[in-house]
Order: C-alpha cells, then structure tokens, then sequence
C-alpha cells in the first residue's frame, strides 16, 4: 500500500528543524532512518500530513565517549546500527551494545535504522530500549524551547510510547562509561536471524574485590514495555557472582517479567528463556572475570 500524502521537509540546521518541529509538532513526524516509520505509514497505521527528515542535520552522527563526570558514551540520532555494529569502541568498552547491534534485525535494516529512532519508536520488541535501562543510559532531547535530559528509566511511558514532547527532537542517548571490572552481553532468543526477538536479555556487572557493585538487567519481548528487572539487580548488588546469588537474580528477573502467549512461543516458555538467559548472561560474566 502506498502511505497517504503528505508533505516533506529537509531541514539543513537543527534549530531549523526545531522550529519546525515547534510549528508542526502535532502533525509531523521526524523521519531518522524510516525502517519503522515507512512501513507505518504504508500500512497506514500512521499518517502524519508532515516528514521532517534529520537526515541533513550536521552533528549527530557522533559515536564517541566524553569525560566529563564519571564519563559517557554519546550516540547521536544519526548513528545508524551498522556503526554500532563495527565500532571497536563499542568492543573495548561497551560489550552489552557490542553484543546487541549485530542482532537488530538484518544488513538492510541496520544500514538505515538508527539507535535513537529504535528508542523513541518504544517497540517493546525492540532490543535497545532494554539495553538503554540495564546500562542506565538517557536520552537527550531538544527543543526550540531548550533541552532536557530523560534517564531510561522515565523515557518509557509503555508500548510505543516515551515522554517525548511533540516539539521534541531525541538529539542522542547516552550511556555511562563502564568502571574498571564490567562486563556484560546480549543475549537473543530469535525465531530466525533478522526477526524481532521472542526473548532478549541485557545483562551489565561491575564488581569491586569480587564484589558486585552495580548490576543492570534489561527485558525484551516479555511485556508492554521493555523491562527493567530492579529486583533482580538489587539482589546481585553487595554479593559476590556466586551461583546461589545468579540463581536468585534469574528467578527474580523471571518474575518481573510479563510475557504474553503468541507466535513466538507461550507465555511460560518466554519466562522460562528469561530465567536461562539472565542466569547464562551472569556466568558469561564471572567468566569473564569481573567478579
Ligand atoms: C524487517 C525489520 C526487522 C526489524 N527487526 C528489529 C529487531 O530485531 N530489533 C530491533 O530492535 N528493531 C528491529 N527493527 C526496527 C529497526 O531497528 C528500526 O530501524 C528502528 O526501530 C527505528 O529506527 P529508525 O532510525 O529507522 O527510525 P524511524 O523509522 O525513522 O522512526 C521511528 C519513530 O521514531 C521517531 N524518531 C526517529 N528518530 C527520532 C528522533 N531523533 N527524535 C524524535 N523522534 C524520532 C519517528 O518519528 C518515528 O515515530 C526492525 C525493523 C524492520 C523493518
């Protein structure tokens, strides 16, 4: 089906695209790499009468890390997956993205998908949003009005729905720099390479003397929303990764998740894959050595 008409607009600043945004806000839509936005509109499940492309906005296809603070990874809304999926930064220091980027889907689509535009699209299958909440990342948004900086965890506001004003421009996300012993991994359950997930799971430690100090564990595919296993975290964090502590945290992020009976598998199997993952992401992690 083709998507009904509207009209298209290519703004070559961001403050031009701001104020475009703040003219349309309630009619337009921001075009990133279209991987989820046309085929919307194709079907007609969405049908906004404007296209703001971003695609000519310089400075956001930054991938790099900035040292103010205790550090962080910044990720413009231009970063397409395909980056993410080479980037040898990503390799060194971030391995929870590392490992997830090559998961998105296929070539094709992480040619053109970006990061930014998986976290604002809010697809509950979508493999980003989980890894956002286990690194407790933020997402940066800007305005004609000023700019606003939203933590994982308040970004979500269920399924394909944020906080994002209308008016609003998602200019990167950021992810706080990993401490000396980190780890952590993505693991996907996937019907068959380049589907969206059945389960995923993202999994981050840092341990001091053995001990964990921070634990992030992220849900995919198992509710309205991705989840973020709080219980789950809460018990690793003052334990050391010994295998009564990771089966107590597999159980707990088991049960924090809402899985629905559907084509990729019952309810009680997707609970079931959360608590093997979780378990097997935390011992990939004490072999890894940050305990
Ligand atoms: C066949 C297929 C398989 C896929 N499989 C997976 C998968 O396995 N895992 C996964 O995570 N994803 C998957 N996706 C989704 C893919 O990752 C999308 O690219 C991504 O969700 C959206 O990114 P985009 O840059 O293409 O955004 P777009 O499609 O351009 O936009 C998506 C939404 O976000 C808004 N938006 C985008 N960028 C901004 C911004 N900077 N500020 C404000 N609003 C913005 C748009 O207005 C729109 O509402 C798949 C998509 C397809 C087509």
């Amino acid at each position: 089906m083709f998507p009904s008409e509207f009209e298209y607009l290519a703004p070559t600043t961001l403050d031009e695209a701001l104020s475009l945004l703040a003219e349309h806000a309630e009619d337009a839509k921001v075009l990133a790499g279209g991987q989820s936005l046309i085929p919307l509109m194709k079907l007609r499940f969405a049908a906004p009468a404007i296209l703001i492309d971003i695609n000519g906005l310089p400075g956001l296809s930054h991938l790099q890390e900035d040292k103010r603070g205790r550090g962080f990874l910044r990720i413009g809304a231009l970063v397409r997956n395909a980056a993410l999926e080479r980037s040898e930064l990503l390799k060194a220091r971030y391995p929870t993205m590392a490992a997830a980027a090559p998961l998105i889907s296929d070539p094709i689509v992480r040619n053109q998908g970006t990061l930014v535009g998986s976290l604002v699209h809010a697809d509950p299958q979508g493999d980003w949003g989980s890894v956002l909440l286990a690194l407790e990342g933020e997402v940066v948004a800007k305005s004609a009005t000023g700019e606003r900086r939203i933590p994982a965890t308040k970004f979500f506001d269920g399924p394909f729905t944020t906080v994002l004003r209308p008016d609003e421009l998602a200019v990167e996300a950021r992810v706080p720099a990993p401490g000396p012993r980190s780890f952590g991994t993505y693991l996907k359950l996937e019907r068959k390479v380049g589907d969206f997930a059945t389960v995923g799971v993202a999994v981050s430690v840092s341990t001091e003397r053995g001990v964990v100090t921070r634990a992030g564990i992220g849900l995919t595919g198992v509710g309205p929303a991705n989840i973020k296993a709080v219980d789950a975290e809460q018990a690793l964090v003052g334990h050391r990764l010994t295998d009564k502590a990771i089966r107590r945290a597999a159980e707990l992020a088991a049960a924090a998740s809402e899985p629905r009976t559907d084509v990729r598998g019952s309810a009680d199997y997707k609970r079931e894959v959360v608590r093997v993952y979780v378990a097997r992401g935390l011992h990939q992690a004490l072999a890894a050595k940050a305990a």
